[in-house]
């Protein structure tokens, strides 16, 4: 996509610190680190969203991530790593091209992530599990696992 800065990094147009590639999918450093190591893992491929992004792709991409946190912790010595993934601008998606960031923990760092709490009433579970819990059409090979 001519305007994304990802596709760009893909592409080799902007310079990146690559840490990891294959066939369809790049890991480099995020250029502005919550901490030494933190990592972004993008498909090659332009796409904005988990929704949008193929179900092959966003497999490869955990396992990608899976990878990248094996060696922040034998390679860093992470002590923890969360691995995070933005959809929207009120989700905190400022690149709309879809990554899932992978950052390590170290004891003392000074990361917090937070959310606050809110309190509901058992009818607005009620109300929630009901919306939620519909079925919508699903893989067909997914019907076994499904409760
Ligand atoms: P998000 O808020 O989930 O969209 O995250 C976008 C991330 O991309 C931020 O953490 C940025 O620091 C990072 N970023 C933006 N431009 C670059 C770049 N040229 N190279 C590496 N990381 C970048
Ligand atoms: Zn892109």
């Amino acid at each position: 996509m001519q305007d994304c800065i990802f596709c760009k990094i893909v592409s080799g147009e902007i310079p990146s610190r690559k840490i990891y590639e294959d066939k369809g999918t790049i890991a480099f450093l995020d250029i502005n680190p919550s901490n030494p190591g933190h990592t972004l893992v993008v498909p090659k491929k332009h796409s904005k969203d988990i929704v949008d992004a193929e179900d092959a792709e966003i497999e490869k991409l955990f396992l990608v991530a899976k990878e990248i946190v094996k060696r922040l912790r034998e390679r860093l010595g992470a002590d923890g790593v969360n691995v995070l993934q933005n959809n929207g601008r009120h989700a905190g998606q400022v690149v709309d091209h879809i990554h899932l960031h992978v950052m390590p923990r170290f004891s003392g760092d000074s990361i917090v992530i937070s959310y606050p709490r809110v309190k509901l009433e058992e009818k607005d579970f009620d109300e929630i599990q009901k919306k939620l819990g519909e079925e919508r059409k699903v893989p067909k090979d997914w019907e076994m696992d499904m409760m």
